[in-house]
């Protein structure tokens, strides 16, 4: 009987392509909103500093510096997330869990396919 080696396969390159274009129409688009959101942000609006605006006005140009900042730091992660799934493509190891080495379900890359580890792994994480 044959010794059941580990079983670590790499996606052939058809599978691999349509993922590699729509991680980087996502990362494209991410980036966009990223300058975008960047335009939106107050605090990078040169005009502020001459004009002198009631507290009120001012308030609520913290409000809206912390949402663009939040929604920035999400764009960011995601950025990063969709990066490394991209190198993990390009070095022929996508679909491996970058934690234990095992291959990520293949339902779990269906549905993200920018995750780079596995069910088991992340949860071990949230503790
Ligand atoms: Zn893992």
């Amino acid at each position: 009987m044959a010794i059941k080696k580990k079983q670590i396969v790499s996606y052939p390159i058809e599978v691999l392509r349509p993922v590699r274009d729509y991680l980087s129409e996502k990362l494209f688009g991410l980036e966009k909103r990223k300058k975008e959101l960047s335009r939106e942000d107050p605090f990078s609006d040169k005009s502020r500093l001459l004009d002198n605006a009631a507290v009120d006005a001012d308030a609520a140009e913290k409000v809206g510096h912390m949402q663009v900042f939040a929604l920035k730091q999400v764009a960011d992660k995601s950025i990063i997330q969709i990066r490394k799934a991209l190198t993990m493509i390009k070095i022929g190891k996508y679909g491996v869990c970058e934690k234990c080495g095992k291959m990520i379900d293949t339902d779990r890359l269906m549905i993200m396919p920018e995750i780079t580890i596995c069910v088991s792994c992340e949860k071990k994480r949230e503790k």
